[in-house]
């Protein structure tokens, strides 16, 4: 019997040269010397999906050689990206045109670069974005974290992907280790859930049954900012996984603590996947109160249990036709919240939240005692700029 296939996230590097307000990994990077290797990369098992992440993955100047080593045992990839390195981006597309490439656009110009702190962030992103499409890449998207800042945004940005002809994909503020944060809240729930409801509005508005899924998806972040369990189970870990820099396999990155199922530099896949600390971990995301709802858990659930998001499009699309639009008071916490049946306090409450928490940033020993000396924002500038004169010699 063939083996089964699994959904992977490597994460290539946690160094980052953003600044994002949501996101402190930029304070906490990786030391250079430890990242995955690519005879770590050639244990992964066969994948249906891959998505390269980080930190930003494009600051790993053997990037190329890691995708070729992973297009042998995917179906698919996909890139995760600030945008920032033009040039390079460019440059991986060109020799792998059947790659995916998302470029994380917080908002429209001047919101994005608030947010990400990155110069000129939004343009160079933007500009990435039409060169790619002008090349032919037909796999190439936007990717928006949504919070009360950019929440205005977020439709003219979907109508700005539309022009473009490309994928738009959202997400909103989570707390764990792999953000090391532990702060993020939504504060303003109705404002934003009602941004989201003028998007699955305007999903389900088009002639795209990806999109009328994308509607749901987005339906299930408004119950996510409510605080409210997942619309769908949990099954990280089960034919799902992360992979760190440092080897490490975990279920996901929404876990306040890094959950270790075992470290592929010093096991085999099957030793690993296989072992009772993997069944130790597996168990604990059956109990776990995190409820995320990001694109890395959801979309797996999402096929498995299909007919949910099927049934709540069909009905959705029904009422469509007799001109009955999405509300997002059909979910009954944001009804009680309207009502002064529940306070803002409570659904705080209900967050992963935690203003008193202590961060672990999952960061090895010796990544950590880098940091000693040199901030990260140090440490990263200092490698990039290394990195362009290297380029430039
Ligand atoms: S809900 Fe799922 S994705 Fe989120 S932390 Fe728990 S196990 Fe991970």
């Amino acid at each position: 019997m063939a083996e089964k296939k699994l959904n992977g996230t490597v994460i290539v590097t946690y160094r980052c040269n953003a600044r994002c307000n949501m996101c402190n990994r930029y304070k906490a990077p990786s030391r250079k010397d430890e990242e995955i290797s690519l005879d770590t990369i050639r244990k992964l098992p066969p994948m249906y999906f891959t998505n390269i992440t980080g930190g930003e993955p494009f600051l790993r100047e053997d990037l190329a050689d890691i995708v070729r080593v992973l297009y042998e045992k995917s179906d698919r990839i996909v890139i995760s990206t600030n945008g920032f390195f033009t040039d390079r981006i460019l440059a991986l597309a060109r020799e792998f045109p059947e790659i995916g490439i998302r470029i994380s656009i917080e908002g429209l110009q001047q919101t994005n670069d608030e947010i990400r702190g990155l110069p000129d962030g939004f343009t160079r992103g933007y500009q990435t974005l039409k060169k790619l499409v002008e090349m032919g890449m037909k796999d190439v998207g936007f990717g928006m974290t949504v919070q009360d800042r950019n929440a205005k945004d977020l439709v003219p940005l979907y109508q700005l992907s539309n022009e473009m002809g490309m994928e738009f994909a959202t997400a909103s503020l989570h707390n764990s280790f792999y953000f090391v944060e532990a702060k993020n809240i939504i504060k303003d729930r109705p404002m934003v859930a009602e941004n989201f409801e003028h998007l699955v509005n305007e999903l389900l508005d088009s002639n795209s049954p990806k999109k009328w899924f994308r509607a749901y998806f987005n339906h299930g972040l408004i119950n996510y900012i409510y605080g409210q369990p997942r619309l769908l189970p949990c099954d990280m870990a089960f034919d799902t996984f992360f992979i760190d820099p440092y080897g490490d396999v975990m279920p996901c990155n929404g876990t306040k603590d890094k959950e270790v199922m075992g470290n592929l530099n010093e096991q085999s896949w099957d030793e690993l996947w296989n072992s009772p600390q993997a069944d130790k971990v597996r168990q604990k995301v059956r109990h776990c109160d995190r409820q995320c709802w990001m694109i890395g858990s959801v979309s797996p659930a999402m096929h498995k249990y299909i007919w949910v998001p099927a049934w709540w499009v069909v009905r959705h699309k029904a009422k469509f036709w007799t001109k009955d639009k999405y509300s997002m008071y059909e979910l009954p916490i944001v009804r009680d919240y309207r009502d002064g049946k529940v306070t803002k306090e409570e659904l705080d409450a209900l967050s992963t939240c935690d203003m008193t928490a202590v961060v672990n940033n999952g960061l090895s020993a010796a990544s950590q005692e880098v940091l000693k000396t040199r901030s990260g924002e140090e440490i990263v500038d200092a490698d990039i700029k290394e990195q362009e004169k290297g380029r430039k010699e």
